[in-house]
């Protein structure tokens, strides 16, 4: 049985539930590939008391790739394949602005992710984010959660690129590596008044 949710699990999405590399931008529904541990992962998530929120920049709608319509097709398509498989995603947040547009939305801005804690009436104590990009990470810092940086994705060129600037509270080849140590490790409360 799945227990009420009791705090957020942030997730991005390209580079961290689905496929993603530098060079490549996901258009269309028919290009969601999900990593292969993605399904565990956010199982375990789930059974952990995490309420599942991903929080994405989608600035190929404001750079004129794919529209609102579209994307909405995608997310649908990644609701009804996680659906399949037993997890609810509690929301999907994005924002849609082209990289330098001024907007309060795009990740490393905590907007989105306050907005889901707002919504979905959790604290931001005990919260975590994982992700591929250092806007992931800066955006966890400046919530003051756990934050956890995989090497998927672009992971492996933000490291090179941002090196000792990005500062995880810890680094996991993947998604479902993270899960596992969060849920081994201090960050994690659950069973704790
Ligand atoms: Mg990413
Ligand atoms: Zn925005």
């Amino acid at each position: 049985m799945t227990r009420a949710p009791r705090r957020i699990a942030f997730l991005d999405r390209d580079g961290t539930l689905v496929w993603d590399r530098p060079g490549f931008y996901l258009r269309r529904p028919g290009q969601l590939r999900l990593y292969s541990g993605t399904i565990r992962a956010l199982r375990l998530l789930r059974g952990a008391g995490y309420a599942l929120v991903v929080v994405t920049n989608q600035s190929g709608i404001g750079r004129g790739f794919l529209d609102i319509p579209m994307l909405r097709r995608i997310h649908r398509e990644l609701h009804r394949i996680l659906k399949r498989n037993g997890i609810r995603l509690a929301g999907i947040y994005y924002c849609p602005h082209a990289p330098g547009v001024t907007c309060r939305c795009r990740k490393p801005s905590p907007y989105l992710a306050r907005r889901a804690l707002r919504e979905l009436r959790l604290p931001a104590r005990g919260a975590v984010i994982f992700g591929d990009k250092r806007a992931d990470i800066d955006l966890g810092r400046q919530l003051g959660v756990t934050t956890v940086h995989l090497r998927t994705g672009h992971g492996r060129d933000q490291r090179e690129k941002h090196g000792k600037a990005l500062r995880p509270t810890h680094r996991a080849r993947n998604l479902l590596e993270g899960v596992r140590w969060l849920l081994r490790s201090a960050h994690t409360d659950y069973g704790r008044p």
